[in-house]
């Protein structure tokens, strides 16, 4: 198969026009919020994100929410914002597509189209994503193995688009401490089975912000190449994932923890 590391010896390095090379042995960070909330929101946290040493502005505007009646995002108006947030700072911006339609916008709008954990297994929207022409970030399904993340990346690969980043972001547990069990071991067999870069998203992964900076730690130690983390100006007033979500100092100060360990790996 062509996920596989017999398949292709060399890491695949994805490469964004920003310059971003994700899976060059340095750590890359995508933050930004859960959702795209508004100009003054995403614009402002945009450059705090930049000015800490991220170099990728995640920011939902098409939300697969749990339930129909909660917040599903500002669509296209939100993707444009992005957009505008790109121009300003420099930063590359990552955003999730959810079916054919927003998948669409997103490849017009964005650098790498975000396929999120409940769509880890849409075939048609894999094989979509597969020849869309633009980097894919694919999140691990919560009841998904890692071998059914490297089938579903095979997807992408079989359509000719090998600008593929894995993300761990948490399978379903059982211990109601957390929202999701964070499967660190992910990384290192991800590595071994495969030349495609994997990050890790301890947001989603723990649902819980005092959980998130030391599981981010953990993701950077077990040799991750990069992470997405949720970060919001105003956690407590965010439209989704604000339980979750860093305050722009706790983002700043977990910047320089990484560098630290980055450099001792
Ligand atoms: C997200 O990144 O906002 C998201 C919905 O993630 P996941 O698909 O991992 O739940
Ligand atoms: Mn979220």
């Amino acid at each position: 198969k062509q996920v596989s590391r017999e398949w292709r010896e060399e890491p695949t390095i994805v490469t964004l026009d920003n310059g971003t090379r994700i899976g060059a042995g340095e750590v890359s960070v995508m933050a930004g919020p859960c959702s795209v909330e508004s100009e003054e929101q995403i614009i402002g946290i945009a450059h705090r994100l930049r000015d800490a040493g991220a170099t990728i502005l995640r920011g939902g505007a098409f939300k697969p929410r749990t339930s129909p009646y909660s917040f599903q995002g500002m669509g296209e108006d939100g993707l444009k914002l992005l957009a505008r947030a790109r121009e300003e700072t420099g930063m590359s911006i990552v955003t999730e597509a959810v079916d054919p339609e927003s998948l669409d916008l997103v490849v017009e709008y964005a650098d790498i189209v975000q396929i999120g954990a409940r769509n880890m297994q849409n075939f048609s929207l894999l094989r979509r994503a597969g020849r869309a022409g633009k980097p894919v970030l694919l999140k691990r399904g919560m009841a998904a193995t890692v071998k059914d993340l490297l089938l579903s990346a095979e997807y992408l690969l079989a359509e000719g688009n090998g600008n593929v980043i894995l993300c761990e972001r948490g399978v379903r547990g059982f211990d109601t401490h957390t929202r999701n069990l964070l499967d660190l071991t992910a990384i290192p067999v991800v590595k071994s089975l495969s030349h495609l870069p994997i990050i890790a998203d301890p947001s989603h992964g723990t649902g819980l912000r005092a959980k998130v900076i030391p599981m981010a730690r953990a993701a950077v130690a077990a040799g991750a190449d990069g992470l997405m983390i949720e970060v919001h100006p105003d956690p407590e007033h965010a439209m989704s994932d604000g339980a979750q979500s860093l305050y722009p100092d706790q983002f700043e100060e977990l910047m320089s923890q990484i560098a630290v360990i980055a450099e001792a790996i």
